[in-house]
């Protein structure tokens, strides 16, 4: 059980192209857990290999602290992604607020589908395939676009960006206050 520290935007670790996970370890049940213990320390409900330095293709989720309040969404606990695979995105476009634990302090909206199957293999290397919507569809897009080294901040438009830009620029030099560790900027 470990609290790791999480890297933050302009990291070029969140822009590597990521690998697949060949077989289960310890290391990989101990990287679970510590991804789990660091997600929920800084209060998320999503956290990806890449925001705590790793290039693998594996998240973690646990939507339930958003959805318990919402009648028609699932609690599903917490959910573990390995190797995860987007098979359909459908539905209505939705715009939802995002945040990112990688973008402290920075939030805005992204449109997306409401529906995402996916693939993938769960903590005991188990295949399976889910449909979902609501938060946990948003969590499963936002999650996968890490793997591929896409940020939610890409789909803004300039304009938005340029709203953001303090901000960011803050992150960059690492004179943001952050609530939870982050990951110390090379080179500062
Ligand atoms: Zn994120």
């Amino acid at each position: 059980m470990a609290i790791l520290p999480i890297v933050t935007y302009n990291d070029p670790v969140l822009r590597k192209e990521t690998r697949k996970v060949e077989e289960n370890s310890d290391e990989l049940q101990t990287l679970i857990d510590d991804m789990f213990d660091t997600m929920y320390n800084s209060r998320g409900v999503g956290l990806a290999a890449p925001q705590i330095g790793q290039d693998i293709r594996l998240f973690v989720m646990d939507t339930d602290a958003v959805t318990e309040d919402i009648e028609d969404e699932p609690d599903l606990g917490p959910m573990v992604f390995i190797n995860p695979e987007i098979l359909e995105l459908k539905g209505d476009k939705i715009k939802m607020e995002e945040g990112c634990l990688s973008i402290p302090d920075v939030r805005d909206d992204v449109v997306r589908p409401e529906t995402v199957t996916v693939k993938y293999l769960d903590r005991n290397f188990e295949q399976k395939t889910i449909e979902l919507s609501g938060w946990p569809s948003r969590v499963v897009q936002h999650e996968t676009d890490h793997l591929d080294g896409q940020l939610f901040i890409d789909y803004l438009s300039a304009f938005r960006k340029r709203l953001h830009r303090s901000l960011l620029k803050k992150i960059n030099k690492g004179t943001l206050k952050v609530e939870y560790p982050v990951a110390e900027k090379v080179g500062s």
